[in-house]
């Protein structure tokens, strides 16, 4: 260890930094992208067509942890999200980076990402909205009505158009 006083005024200061911008942060950036990347190709376990990441589960992610934070608590895909993102971490390599479960503040369809409602419409499932109605995925109708408050699974309730007739899958809002 180089004591203060042997240094020129500024000079370790300024070639620490440097150093620190190229050892660390840029490769700890890339980091980040890539844990994100991986996270992006996790579906999820209800719906495939849309990742963890479109939904809005993973709340954070640094080089040491992954923040989630599952949908409705009383889904049974729950515990199965927490264990396909473990799983892809670490066949990724990440087995250093964990998996943190957040449930406060809960989990709120307002986190879906746009793309990620884009996919919802595109498969069928009407996006999540406070409106009374539902729009119909089928045909645009807004004529339509819920049938039962529990659809496919616990976290959507089934809906049908009067328009079409078809019925489908719209996501509960918190
Ligand atoms: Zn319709």
């Amino acid at each position: 260890m180089i004591a203060l006083k042997d240094r020129h005024p500024g000079e370790g200061r300024d070639r620490g930094e440097t150093r620190r911008d190229f050892l660390s942060r840029d490769p700890g950036l890339r980091r980040d992208d890539d844990i994100w990347q991986v996270l992006e190709g996790v579906p999820d376990p209800e719906i495939p067509v849309v990742s963890v990441v479109d939904l809005g589960i993973v709340r954070a992610v640094t080089r040491e942890q992954v923040t989630i934070t599952p949908t409705y608590t009383g889904c049974p895909a729950t515990q199965v999200i927490e264990r396909d993102i473990r799983d892809a971490l670490d066949a990724a390599g990440y087995r250093d980076v964990a998996v943190e479960t957040v449930l406060s503040p809960p989990w709120t369809t307002d986190w879906i990402t746009e793309t990620g409602k884009a996919k919802l419409e595109d498969y069928g499932i009407a996006p999540p909205s406070t409106a009374l109605t539902a729009t119909c995925p089928q045909c645009g109708s807004i004529d339509t009505e819920e049938v039962s408050r529990f659809g496919s699974t616990p976290c959507k309730a089934q809906w049908r158009c009067r328009d079409c007739l078809e019925p489908f899958d719209r996501f509960k809002c918190h």
